[in-house]
Parts: structure tokens; C-alpha cells; sequence
């Protein structure tokens, strides 16, 4: 899949997020290594720390289906009054690099798309051998 098909997909993943709360729709889209492709949504729980983010919601859902290795994850937030570069928070970049992420592309407020190593994004990772 393209990039810029993987970004669409993130985006319209962001259309479906459950984001009553703070109104700020996230999707998140990702090619494992066998080239499935799955999205997810952040989904947010009256409860705010239940809450889930797109890229978590989207890599378990796709570990839930066998996959342990992630090629690319793509992050999309699309709601003008709350639009900002739709960087992965702190957790989910730990959780991205529980499964060798190898590229996280990022849209930007701008729709500008900016591509990261996770190395780049979470240097010094925690690590058990
Ligand atoms: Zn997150």
C-alpha cells in the first residue's frame, strides 16, 4: 500500500473514532510485515484515563490477528477546530516500539505528511533482553 493510501486510511479510521469528550478525532492506520493493513480510532471512556488512543487501539488490534512485526503506522487527526500535527503521545510510542515499527508517518495541521524512524521519535526506548 502507499503512503498516501496508508494516510487516507488513518483518516477515514479518524472519522469513526468515539471522541465525545474532547472532540479530537484520531486515526491511525498500519502495513505489517505480512502486508495487512489495519486502523483504529481513539476511543475515549467518560472515565478519561480508559480512554484509548488510535495508534494503541490499532496495533492491538492488529497483534489480536498474529501480527508481530509493523512496517509503517500512519497517524491522522482531521478536526479543523482542534487540528494539529497528530504526533503519537509518549505511550504509544512505547507501544510502537514493542513491534519494531519501522516508519511513522505523521500528518501535520497543514495536511502536510512528515515521515519519522521511531528512533527519531522515542530514542532510548525501554527495552527487556
Ligand atoms: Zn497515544
Amino acid at each position: 500500500m502507499r503512503d498516501d493510501e496508508l494516510v487516507e486510511e488513518a483518516r477515514g479510521a479518524a472519522r469513526r473514532s468515539y471522541s465525545p469528550y474532547s472532540g479530537f478525532r484520531v486515526g491511525a492506520a498500519l502495513v505489517a510485515d505480512d502486508g495487512r493493513v489495519f486502523v483504529g480510532a481513539n476511543v475515549e471512556n467518560a472515565a478519561y484515563p480508559v480512554s484509548s488512543c488510535a495508534e494503541a487501539t490499532a496495533v492491538n488490534f492488529a497483534v489480536a490477528q498474529g501480527v508481530r512485526k509493523i512496517e509503517t503506522l500512519a497517524v491522522a487527526c482531521i478536526d479543523a477546530a482542534t487540528l494539529e500535527d497528530a504526533y503519537p503521545c509518549g505511550r504509544c510510542r512505547q507501544i510502537m516500539a514493542e513491534f519494531d515499527v519501522e516508519r511513522i508517518l505523521v500528518t501535520t495541521g497543514s495536511g502536510e505528511v512528515r515521515e519519522h524512524t521511531l528512533d527519531e521519535l522515542l530514542p532510548h526506548r525501554f527495552r527487556l533482553r
